[in-house]
């Protein structure tokens, strides 16, 4: 019984992860998912929707508070506002040079592989266009109007803005503010735990999520459209593998095989979820305590990440507008491919990563290279899968600019990056400390004994 209790998260998740696959696979595979059946009703739809949903909904609640807390928490920690400012402009340029080294590579592989050429696809289904954001309406709303607002809402920039502003204020107040500070470091603390209990369910949603995701998909479709599945695939582990590699160990002298091994929980969340907003509390909590990013630059980087930063979603637009081009018989030329790369690297500013929003984006990037939308409707039905894996490649690319980034300013712990150990969540993580409860339950009493 010890054994099984003592087995790390990651192993659990991936058994889950495999459950999931593989009996979505044989629910999809024996047609036993179709409208109306007893399984789609109360498995697919009912148990596996339910579980996975509340999961999701689950961490996306702890986002916000999280962000806001250790941003604050790090830019207390950072020392030198100078540094701030550092951090935020290596990770910028970082971020968009990924992104613009993504979107080429999807590119050029499509355009040598040569898919979608004479094909003669009719439109599946109707998408509609969305405009692309202007940048100076990009710019301005990264300053909130309403603070509360933008917490209700999720925006990530307004968040991070206005976090790293109250950080500076406290900074500035001085001793004064120190209480504040410190109920904003425990608050912060909070956070984490509060992570780890969320994430103590997360091998059985992983299950349920991808029970339902691999029982949803259409398998046909994948087939009919396995040239573009195929590139696509490759190009984001081409990225995965080699591009992001080769930034870690150029920039950071670190080992890649140490990081995929300690980024592979991380990455099954993003796969499981689709959304780098949701998985950011895994994200964070890997970045800090497994590849020893000091929370003062993780804290920035990865939200920061998890917004302007898709790589994966970036490659998707290149395969997918060589494709359309292909198939549509327009020959995009030099010029086109590099009005692409600039409307990507554009349009993945300020949109969050949520599921779908690549396929947003990738309607802004058609519209402006004068791509008809309909060929959208081509390539929606196998999106679902697609981004599955685009989103464990998003998020990889934040966990590799944390790790440089932190690196370069001195704020990087290898010993916990090469220890095999270090922030791996076992079920004794989550058991409450009896000594440590039996003085709250003190205080607690104390507090209430002298206000009778
Ligand atoms: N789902 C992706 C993410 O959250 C974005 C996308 O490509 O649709 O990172």
């Amino acid at each position: 019984m010890a054994e099984v209790k003592k087995m790390p998260l990651t192993t659990k998740v991936l058994i889950g992860m495999g459950l999931g696959i593989a009996v979505g696979l044989f629910i999809n595979l024996l047609g036993l998912n179709s409208a109306g059946s007893f399984v789609n009703e109360y498995v697919v739809n009912g148990l596996f929707f339910i579980v996975g949903k509340m999961f999701v909904t689950g961490l996306t609640m702890l986002v916000v508070p999280l962000v806001f807390f250790s941003l604050v928490t790090g830019v207390l920690g950072i020392g030198d506002i100078n540094a701030l400012g550092k951090v935020g402009g290596k990770s910028f340029a970082l971020y968009m040079l990924t992104t613009a080294v993504a979107i080429a590579i999807g590119i050029s592989v499509a355009v040598v592989s040569g898919i979608g050429e004479g094909a003669n696809m009719a439109s599946a289904a109707a998408f509609s266009a969305a405009q692309a954001p202007a940048l100076s309406a990009v710019l301005i709303d990264i300053i909130p109007s309403n603070v509360v607002n933008a917490m209700a809402l999720g925006k990530m920039l307004q968040i991070i803005f206005f976090a790293i502003l109250v950080g500076i204020s406290i900074l500035m107040v001085g001793k004064k503010a120190e209480p504040l500070a410190r109920l904003i470091e425990i608050s912060n603390e909070i956070m984490m735990k509060m992570v780890n209990i969320v994430m103590a369910v997360a091998p059985y949603a992983v299950f349920a999520l991808l029970g339902k995701a691999i029982a949803d998909l259409g398998l046909n479709l994948l087939l009919d459209l396995g040239g573009y599945v195929g590139v696509l695939i490759f190009a984001l582990l081409l990225h995965l593998f080699v591009t992001l590699m080769i930034v870690l160990k150029v920039f950071s002298g670190m080992s890649p095989f140490v990081f995929l091994k300690k980024m592979r929980e991380v990455q099954i969340f993003a796969f499981s979820t689709s959304s780098s907003n949701a998985t950011i509390p895994v994200t964070l909590r890997a970045v800090v305590n497994k590849l020893g990013v000091n929370n003062s630059v993780a804290s920035f980087t990865v939200p920061f990440g998890a917004t302007i930063n898709m790589d994966g979603t970036a490659i998707m637009q290149g395969v997918a507008t060589v494709f359309v081009a292909n198939i549509y018989g327009v020959d995009l030329g030099i010029t086109g491919y590099l009005t692409v790369i600039l409307m990507s690297v554009l349009a993945s500013i300020g949109t969050a990563g949520v599921p779908g929003v690549g396929l947003i984006m990738l309607s802004m990037v058609f519209t402006q290279v004068g791509l008809p939308i309909e060929g959208i409707g081509l390539i929606l039905g196998v999106d679902r899968l697609l981004d599955m894996i685009r989103t464990a490649v998003n998020v990889s690319g934040d966990a590799v600019v944390s790790v440089v980034v932190a690196n370069s300013e001195g704020k990087f712990d290898a010993a916990v990056y090469n220890n095999p150990d270090a922030g791996v969540l076992t079920t004794d993580s989550l058991e409450i400390d009896e000594e440590a409860e039996l003085e709250i339950a003190q205080v607690v009493k104390e507090t209430h004994d002298t206000k009778d």
